[in-house]
């Protein structure tokens, strides 16, 4: 059973200011992905009657395309392999890979449940692989935890590394008896295009647009927002992070911010608006712009720099060294150049030689010929530079002392691994920018998930989960492994629990004791300015 924490300073009232706990209440979930199903199945479950509302074809959202890897630390397959570990140690080794910047609350509420959440899909069909938990989430992406506590569902080998399409299917699938008894009225191509307020503020249903065109007023006795992240949204991508020009995502279109923009409407406020964690070197989809290029990406999935190419910035310069292991240094080393983007510089044999690790990424962008609309390809540097848009000169010393420092076996930034030095024509230049696989910004919420304004007071009414709380709020600035599908099972049965008012009292404290080890951690408040149990800094 999952309880909101007896910590936060609003747990007492539940979603709406009059609670009728169970039976008789009316819940209102909008979106169906990893956090709207869970909070759907909680507050049905709770007694109350359920619409869930999603403009998809189908409900599962960002999980049919994601990796779906889960973590958690206390769990029945730990014990097992004889794994010693515990929710506060999860919860500071996630607290210190971001920075200190995820709201302790809601940090400790997600590591804290974590565990009953992997029972719970569990409990409804999905298996882990035999070798679960894993020390590694995916490969080449997070830094790693301090145990294995990473969970990889079993899954066709046809899915490849996606393996969040078993998880979909296993949430669907609990929601049929549901939607069978006629507790559940799933609404799928239904857009929630604005949420009611009533006269005292309180937020009272919402306005739902249905694919053919027709407009209800559904009310509601607490609405749940769960819409997912941004990473779709040209418009949210430039206002929020306008300084990387050109961020692609690694998500599914349906991520377009829309809670971001019902929440602000009735006065819920945008947090960790300077938070962006991108994976680097991402091809842009030439087919569909603002997204990656399927498995277009330089250093997941492969050894980096095994081809042997270096990596320079919009001055020709090399910036990092390209074999670092470390994913946080690398994405931070591409946040400081402009725009988030840089050039991958490949020679002729490079590119020949490719191993068939770099082959995926290969075969469409540098295979034979390689594709001009992604690749530009030269007899000389000079040349390559004019193509590029990179000033020559800067280049052709990059190569050159590039070359040097092959033949020294030492590189002023530190890479080891220097296969050859750029000396075949024709040379190639693959442009890159920055990519997005879950958005760090989202609408702040307090410790009891309820949407807050951006003074910290809550907007009656109105819970949110998932990653339109931004990861920011839940793992600060840096990605940790498992750390939004968890969080977001996790606090979505929270939210439908206390949707369909069940009451919080008489709680375990774990989720408190652990904010508190955190909040002392730092030194009584997290770094940035953030005030402990409030939303995250860098608001909007
Ligand atoms: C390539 C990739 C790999 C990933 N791998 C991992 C991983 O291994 N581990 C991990 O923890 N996380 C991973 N993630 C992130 C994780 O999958 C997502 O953060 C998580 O699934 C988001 O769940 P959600 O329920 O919050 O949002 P979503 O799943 O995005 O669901 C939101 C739903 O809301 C609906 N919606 C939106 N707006 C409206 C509206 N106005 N009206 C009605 N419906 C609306 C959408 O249609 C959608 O179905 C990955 C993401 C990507 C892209």
């Amino acid at each position: 059973m999952v309880e909101v924490p007896t910590s936060s300073p609003h747990a007492q009232t539940s979603c709406a200011e009059t609670p009728r706990p169970g039976a008789g209440r009316h819940v209102l979930v909008v979106g169906a992905g990893a956090a709207g199903i869970p909070a759907a199945l909680a507050a049905l479950e709770a007694g109350a009657r359920v619409t869930l509302v999603d403009k998809g074809q189908r409900a599962g959202g960002m999980l049919w395309g994601s990796g779906a890897v889960l973590s958690a630390a206390g769990t029945d397959l730990q014990r097992t392999r004889g794994i010693v570990d515990s929710p506060l140690r999860h919860a500071q080794e996630v607290w210190r890979a971001g920075r200190h910047r995820a709201v302790p609350e809601l940090l400790a509420l997600a590591t804290t449940h974590a565990a009953e959440s992997l029972a719970w899909v569990q409990s409804l069909g999905a298996r882990f692989t035999a070798e679960s938990p894993l020390l590694l989430g995916l490969a080449d992406q997070h830094e790693l935890y301090g145990v294995a506590r990473s969970y990889l569902l079993e899954a066709p080998e046809e899915l490849g590394w996606r393996r969040g399409p078993v998880l979909a299917e296993v949430l669907v699938g609990a929601l049929a008896p549901w939607s069978a008894s006629r507790q559940l009225d799933l609404r799928l191509r239904s857009t929630v295009t604005r949420l009611l307020v009533a006269g005292d503020g309180t937020v009272s249903g919402c306005r739902v647009e249905a694919a053919g065109g027709s407009t209800t007023d559904v009310s509601a006795d607490c609405v749940v927002l769960a819409t997912g992240g941004y990473g779709a949204s040209p418009q949210w991508l430039r206002s929020l992070h306008g300084e990387y020009d050109q961020l692609v995502t690694q998500g599914l279109a349906h991520a377009t911010g829309d809670g971001l923009v019902l929440g602000e409407q009735v006065g819920g406020g945008v947090v960790n608006a300077d938070i962006v964690v991108p994976s680097m070197g991402a091809l842009e989809d030439p087919d569909h712009p603002g997204f990656r290029l399927a498995e277009g990406a330089l250093p997941v999935g492969r050894p980096p720099a095994v081809a042997g190419d270096i990596w320079v910035n919009a001055a020709g310069v090399r910036f990092v060294a390209e074999d670092t292991e470390s994913p946080d240094v690398r994405e931070r080393a591409i946040l400081d150049q402009p725009g988030g983007r840089m050039v991958a510089v490949f020679d002729e044999r490079m590119r020949r030689g490719l191993t068939p690790a770099v082959a995926d990424w290969t075969g469409r962008v540098l295979g034979d010929p390689p594709d001009p609309r992604l690749v530009h390809s030269a007899d000389t540097l000079p040349e390559l530079a004019a193509l590029a848009g990179l000033p020559a000169d800067a280049l052709v010393e990059s190569v050159r002392s590039y070359g040097q420092a092959v033949t020294r076996r030492a590189d002023p930034l530190g890479r080891s691994r220097m296969p050859t030095a750029l000396t075949v024509p024709p040379f190639h230049a693959v442009p890159t920018v920055s990519s997005l696989v879950v958005t760090f910004a989202g609408l702040g919420v307090d410790g009891g998930l309820r949407v807050v304004r951006p003074d910290g007071r809550p907007v009656g009414g109105l819970l949110a989960v998932g990653e339109l709380l931004g990861g920011g709020q839940v793992q600060g600035d840096g990605f940790s492994s498992g750390m939004s599908v968890t969080p977001a099972l996790t606090l979505g049965r929270i939210a439908g629990r206390t949707a369909a008012g069940v009451d919080p009292r008489g709680l375990d404290r774990r989720p408190h004791e652990v904010a508190a080890d955190l909040v002392g951690a730092a030194g009584g408040a997290a770094p940035g300015g953030t005030a402990p149990g409030a939303p995250g800094g860098g608001a909007a």
